[in-house]
């Protein structure tokens, strides 16, 4: 049946679609690397959603799963080539070059935002998911290594998850070093040829180091024979690894050495890496990527050293504990038509003069009103009513104590203070030092001018 003949319309297959819990653990993957990655001088970097097809394809390589077959590529109005970006660091790079920010220096910057793969939706896959990235570009490292894994193992650790993630580390060498191990993998894998899987046998000319990332059961065990990078490193690429790993226990970065660890993408060179998790099943990767020496150099600019990360935030999401709900401060309970128009007055100094989150209940009788009122999360609800009208008082119930007091509305600055106060001691820790409303209005009615 087509989307358009059955009654409701459907999303994309393998797209979602978040409220409540499920918004609120991707809020708040988002807020915390928002807030962390400031801690390293990482800057924000926007950038578009989409790019000429040639950015991704010569960049990822075309041997790729991710070129080859998980684009979403389409021809626009003009019949240019255009795809839906599949990851930030093609993008990235692609931006560096177009705008010249070269002249910036060391540049280390951050980006999130959605990423298109066409791929088999399953849990912790889809075809769109967002990432959060973490790029360091002009700097030949490995200090810029170590600076990067840092703030991928602080972020895990800030979202509560770090005993469940560890860090795989490998090197892939510098390019003397890698095509040494490639020769010596293309020759090791020919010889069990009739061995391997399909999709091994296919990439086994292109690219002998993908079928070290293959999935396959029997490629397994010949990838657990194959020869190792170390056999093949360069003198300067041993000792940048050995840089990167005391650099990393210096730091206080926990990591093990995975020895057949490689990165889907042709473009890595020396330090590889992965925050891996085995809580979240296949899709077990929560963070990946390395060093990419070579990349903006292929793509037609000067030679510039970098390395870079991507987290999936709906692989991190599924992670975490449940953030606490959201709530508002204070409840608004209006009893008829007129105390509602009174009362708009109030919530709006109240929420831009003290910051107090409001929300109005004004449907249902009373009792559900106030039910409703206490499952906002709100701490004191305004009640004004006809009396409360008449005498430009209004009752201010707190919530949580149960108890009630009649004061003027001209008094609202209290209940902005109140409601600050408690923030403060929920930030400082002592909690139980505030009253309920009633008592500590009492307590700082003195220091009031009356
Ligand atoms: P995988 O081996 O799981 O396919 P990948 O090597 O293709 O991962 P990268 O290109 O390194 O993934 O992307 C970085 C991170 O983005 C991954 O570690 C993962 O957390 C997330 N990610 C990648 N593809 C998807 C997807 N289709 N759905 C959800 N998250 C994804
Ligand atoms: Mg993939």
């Amino acid at each position: 049946m087509s989307p358009l003949m059955s009654n409701k319309p459907s999303a994309i297959r393998g797209t979602n679609d978040f409220i409540a819990e499920e918004a609120a653990r991707f809020d708040h993957v988002v807020d915390t690397f928002a807030r962390v990655r400031r801690l390293y001088g990482f800057r924000s970097v926007h950038i578009p959603v989409f790019e000429h097809t040639g950015v991704f394809a010569r960049s990822l390589g075309e041997t790729t799963d991710v070129v080859s077959k998980e684009m979403y590529t389409f021809e626009d109005r003009s019949g240019d080539s255009v795809t839906l970006r599949p990851e930030f660091t093609a993008g990235i790079s692609r931006a560096y070059l177009s705008n010249g920010w070269q002249q910036h220096g060391v540049m280390k910057l951050a980006a999130t935002g959605p990423c298109f793969r066409y791929e088999r939706p399953q849990k912790g896959r889809f075809r769109q998911f967002h990432q959060l990235d973490a790029e360091i570009i002009g700097s030949a490292g490995p200090d810029s290594d170590v600076e990067l894994l840092a703030l991928g193992q602080h972020l895990i650790e800030e979202l509560g998850v770090a005993g469940n993630v560890t860090l795989q580390l490998n090197t892939l060498g510098d390019p003397e070093s890698r095509s040494a191990w490639q020769a010596a993998l293309l020759a090791y894998f020919n010889g069990h040829r009739d061995s391997l899987g399909e999709d091994s046998q296919r990439r086994l000319d292109a690219n002998p180091l993908r079928i070290l990332d293959s999935k396959n059961e029997g490629d397994r065990a010949l990838v657990a024979d194959a020869p190792v990078i170390d056999d093949f490193l360069t003198a300067e690429a041993a000792a940048f690894f050995a840089a990167l790993t005391s650099g990393l226990d210096a730091a206080g970065v926990a990591w093990t050495r995975n020895p057949r660890l490689v990165r889907g993408l042709d473009y890595y060179r020396h330090t590889a890496f992965e925050f891996v998790t085995d809580a979240l099943g296949a899709q077990g990767t929560v963070l990946a990527g390395g060093r990419y020496d070579g990349l903006i150099e292929a793509m037609g600019g000067p030679h510039t050293p970098a390395v870079g990360w991507a987290a999936g935030i709906e692989r991190l999401a599924m992670l975490i504990d449940a953030p606490a709900p959201e709530g508002v401060d204070l409840a608004f309970i209006p009893m008829d038509d007129a105390a509602s128009a009174r009362g708009a007055r109030l919530v709006a100094a109240l929420r831009k003069g003290g910051g107090v989150a409001v929300e109005t209940f004004a449907a249902g009788n009373m009792k559900k009103r106030m039910t409703r009122a206490s499952a906002s999360g709100a701490r004191l609800a305004i009640i004004i009513g006809a009396d409360e009208m008449r005498d430009d008082t209004m009752q201010v119930k707190d919530l949580v104590a149960g108890e009630q007091v009649r004061i003027p509305q001209a008094e609202a600055g209290f209940v902005g203070g109140y409601l600050a106060e408690l923030r403060l001691v929920a930030l400082t820790g002592h909690d139980g030092d505030v009253p309920d409303f009633p008592a500590w209005r009492t307590r700082n009615l003195g220091g009031q001018a009356r």
